[in-house]
């Protein structure tokens, strides 16, 4: 966590473009069919592993990662980090009133915090130059896309450039939890690995969507027998 904000410091000083994702299992078997996708995922300047998926898979093919990174953690830090230095966020994506609904929270929470602007808005094309034009005026150091993944992602990727923010980061129901609409787990369910099923009895229409976990683990661990046959023959 600390490594991430370290990061994101420099990322706004450089002034350049910068595009975090915050990826779970979900992210990488969507990752399997849609290329562009995929490519947006490898060419982000920064990668959160969101998912407690991605940091048992990480062990597993020995490229250990250490924590779990949330995009909801990543924002509050961010938030209380950007009202100490005076960086404005802008708050795109989720239901009408609900960015501005956790803008105003944070903002609570961390007096100071500058809210460069809140829209609810949508990811579809028609809208792009609209929304736009708006974070370009407002000139905001970090952009947070609330559209859901894939969507949010690629729609950053494609405008990222001619907004010139310095950081933006697609950050799924974030904004619905700090708002309060919806509820995180509780801290000892985290602590269990568990916060998916808790999302998943709280909201059962996500179940297909949480097909993509046995994909997932199926993947790792043909990946990792594939991995050992090619080690065998090799040696
Ligand atoms: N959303 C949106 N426009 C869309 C699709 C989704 O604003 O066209 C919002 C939705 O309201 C929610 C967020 O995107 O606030 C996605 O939340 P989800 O629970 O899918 O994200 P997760 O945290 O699971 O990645």
């Amino acid at each position: 966590m600390s490594d991430v904000f370290e990061k994101i410091n420099q990322m706004i000083i450089s002034k350049k473009c910068h595009q975090i994702v915050t990826v779970n299992p979900e992210f990488v078997m969507e990752a399997q069919k849609n290329i562009e996708f995929r490519k947006v995922l490898n060419e982000a300047a920064l990668s959160l592993p969101d998912g407690i998926g991605i940091v048992l898979a990480s062990k597993l093919t020995r490229q250990p990662i250490s924590e779990r990174v949330t995009g909801i953690d990543t924002v509050r830090k961010l938030a209380c980090l950007a009202a100490k230095n005076g960086w404005r966020i802008f708050f795109l994506g989720a239901a009408p009133g609900v960015a501005y609904e956790a803008a105003i929270k944070l903002q609570l929470l961390y007096p100071g915090l500058q809210i460069a602007g809140t829209y609810s808005g949508s990811p579809n094309i028609q809208e792009e130059d609209e929304i736009c034009e708006m974070i370009k005026t407002a000139k905001p150091q970090i952009l947070l896309v609330a559209f859901g993944a894939p969507k949010q992602d690629l729609w950053i990727a494609r405008n990222l450039e001619r907004l010139g923010v310095p950081v933006a980061i697609g950050v799924g129901g974030t904004f619905d939890f700090i708002a309060g609409i919806a509820h995180r787990a509780p801290l000892w369910v985290q602590k269990i690995n568990c916060e998916w099923l808790y999302r998943l009895m709280n909201d059962p229409r996500r179940w297909k969507r949480m097909l993509a976990l046995p994909k997932f683990t199926f993947l790792i661990f043909s990946s990792l027998i594939s991995l050992k046959t090619i080690n065998k023959e090799s040696t």
